[in-house]
């Protein structure tokens, strides 16, 4: 049976470098949840695989490994949130990648139940990152990811406090392990 929070509707945030496996653990708990996975990147790849001028320039942007325009990505989350079936919950994923990105919660009045900070190791990542194949994850691709997001993640954490309960989460488990245990937190377990 899925869980639903008497009273209360999950708006879960999952964050952590590319390869810590937020995108299987987000795609999991949304199906536990039964609310939307929403993830920035699979919305640029979608988007990057239209023959279009937009297409062709996001596709340039994700073939070298660089962060679209805040501008752009928060307008295209604003809308995305907006929607009617974001209204009873949501999980996030690959948002915010900048503080700049952080400020749209503020601007829209959105708190979050539960942060989920997926911390693996950067060797791990990197071997994860090779194995999975995306037709983005060339050597340097992976590389200038990596250097972006810990370029960015100090500033980003620590803009993320307030949002809500941020809980770090050890991701070089199992899949299974790290879903229980993010199960159990939502759950009010330890
Ligand atoms: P991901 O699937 O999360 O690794 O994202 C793939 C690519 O999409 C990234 O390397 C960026 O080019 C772009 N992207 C995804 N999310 C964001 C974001 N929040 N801000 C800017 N660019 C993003």
């Amino acid at each position: 049976m899925r869980y639903l929070p008497e009273g209360n509707f999950m708006k879960i945030l999952l964050i952590g470098p590319q390869g810590s496996g937020k995108s299987t653990q987000g795609k999991m708990l949304a199906q536990f949840l039964d609310v939307p996975y929403i993830s920035t990147g699979d919305i640029f790849r979608e988007i990057a695989s239209q023959d279009t001028e937009e297409g062709r320039q996001i596709k340039r942007i994700l073939e070298s490994g660089h962060l679209v325009s805040d501008e752009k990505t928060r307008e295209l989350v604003k809308r995305k949130l907006q929607q009617p079936e974001c209204q009873r919950g949501f999980i996030l994923d690959g948002y915010p990648r900048t503080s700049e990105q952080v400020d749209l919660f503020h601007a829209i009045d959105l708190k979050f139940d539960k942060i989920f900070y997926l911390n693996v190791p950067e060797d791990k990542v990197i071997e994860r990152l090779a194995k999975r194949g995306r037709p983005d994850d060339t050597p340097e691709t992976i590389k200038t990811r990596l250097d972006v997001y810990k370029l960015k993640a100090a500033v980003l954490m620590e803009a993320l406090t307030g949002f809500g309960n941020l809980v770090e989460i050890d991701g070089s488990g199992s899949i299974d392990q790290i879903q229980q245990q993010i199960r159990n937190m939502i759950n009010g377990q330890k």
